[in-house]
């Protein structure tokens, strides 16, 4: 995470975390919203296709009762839909930012994992696609831009997890949520570009060719700033990439790349203005934080790469025991509250790595006894995966 993230957020209740190598601003906000309206409801995953937020596909209703509802779409979760398909259970997976992935696709999905069973090396972002292309697999329902508020129960035990967006309605819970939810950071001290988000300022690049022959901002001084000025720069029209220091946060071997590139490149920059005309923008104005100099720049996309702020806030409320900043759980993934269940990162036990590998162990765990606590006659361990057959095959 860049520099000016940490300098210039300034949430209430905010403070520098890490998560793994990476630092992180953790918040412990209970009632802070976060951006991303829309739901998608998904069918199998199809190769060429990747669910994002807003893609609106057909799938099972979203007011369902489902067996299983998994909290959090990082390769825990994913791996969990996948599980819990397997076992024939009706399955939605919530996650509050746009994308599949967690922290994965939100942090690193450019760099190498070289531990991860049966990968000897993996980028972040292929990593993601096998889990996505696995854990979609049997069709489960995915809700993406929605962060779980609450979780009760309703009179007849089911349970029932409220988002800012929806009420959704379970059998089970697996609580997959990491270190929390993942919202990007926005821009400080700027006016309000709610309305521009997606159009013309982004946090994520998911569409290279939205950028194509157009003069692009890019704001930041870590790691995805400088690779998607390098990403970008050939497809752009023109490319500016400032930083409010002249120190950064990425690699050095990206870092010379990038000075050695035709990227405009300004430290000691910020975002003080911008210019809009029929809805989108069109002109962004900088200032030099050290001369107050003001520049004005003709922009029409406005890439932040100002990091995550990740919110484990309204898990705390939910009742259940946590420890080490974490949920308890038993040797089978169970928490205090019986028919929820917690895997990945968020559990606590004794012991505990926070590694992918675990967080797939611990996925199968959860999903096994989720479908024994819906139907205490199926066997929590129904037999290996190889020896079932494919639909067909
Ligand atoms: C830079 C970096 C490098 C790393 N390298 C490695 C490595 O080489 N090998 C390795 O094994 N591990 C590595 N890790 C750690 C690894 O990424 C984590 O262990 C792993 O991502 C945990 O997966 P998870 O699914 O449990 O949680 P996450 O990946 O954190 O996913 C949790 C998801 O839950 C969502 N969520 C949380 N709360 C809510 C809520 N209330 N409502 C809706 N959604 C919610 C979040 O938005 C998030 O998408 C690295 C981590 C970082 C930061």
């Amino acid at each position: 995470m860049a520099d000016e993230e940490r300098q210039s957020s300034g949430g209430a209740g905010e403070r520098e975390g890490s998560v793994g190598r990476a630092r992180v601003a953790i918040v412990d906000d209970r009632h802070e919203a976060p951006p991303g309206p829309r739901t998608v409801r998904q069918q199998p995953v199809r190769e060429d296709v990747m669910p994002k937020e807003g893609m609106q596909l057909p799938g099972v209703p979203v007011d369902s009762l489902f067996d299983c509802t998994i909290i959090g779409a990082g390769p825990t979760g994913l791996f969990a839909a996948f599980y819990a398909g397997m076992r024939e259970m009706s399955v939605k997976i919530i996650d509050s930012l746009g994308d599949l992935g967690g922290q994965v696709s939100a942090l690193y999905p450019e760099k190498h994992i070289y531990d991860v069973g049966g990968f000897p090396a993996v980028k972040g972002k292929d990593l993601v696609a096998a889990c996505v292309e696995q854990g979609l697999q049997f069709g489960p329902t995915v809700c993406l831009g929605e962060r779980v508020q609450k979780l009760g129960r309703a009179d007849d035990g089911t349970f029932v997890l409220q988002t800012d967006k929806h009420i959704h309605h379970s059998r089970t819970v697996i609580i997959c949520a990491g270190v929390g939810a993942f919202t990007p950071r926005k821009l400080p001290n700027a006016p309000a570009i709610d309305d521009l988000e997606g159009r013309s300022v982004f946090y994520f690049v998911r569409e290279p060719d939205v950028f194509r022959d157009q003069d692009l901002l890019i704001v930041g001084g870590g790691d995805s700033a400088l690779d998607w000025a390098l990403a970008l720069e050939p497809l752009a029209r023109s490319t500016t990439l400032i930083h409010r220091r002249d120190r950064w946060r990425a690699h050095e071997d990206t870092v010379n790349k990038v000075l050695e590139s035709s990227v405009n490149v300004r430290t000691f920059h910020e975002v003080k203005d911008i210019q809009r005309a029929n809805g989108r923008l069109t002109g962004v104005t900088i200032y030099d934080n050290r001369t107050q100099t003001e520049t004005q720049l003709p922009v029409d996309r406005l890439l932040l790469c100002l990091g995550f702020i990740a919110n484990i806030g309204p898990i705390r409320d939910w009742g259940l025991e946590m420890v080490d900043g974490g949920i308890a759980v038993d040797s089978t993934m169970a928490t205090s509250i019986p028919g929820v269940y917690a895997a990945g990162d968020v559990a606590r036990f004794p012991g505990k790595l926070h590694l992918i590998a675990t967080g797939f162990g611990e996925a199968a765990t959860a999903a096994n006894h989720a479908k024994s606590f819906i139907d205490p006659q199926s066997r929590v361990f129904p037999g290996h995966s190889s020896e079932k057959s494919k639909e067909g095959q």
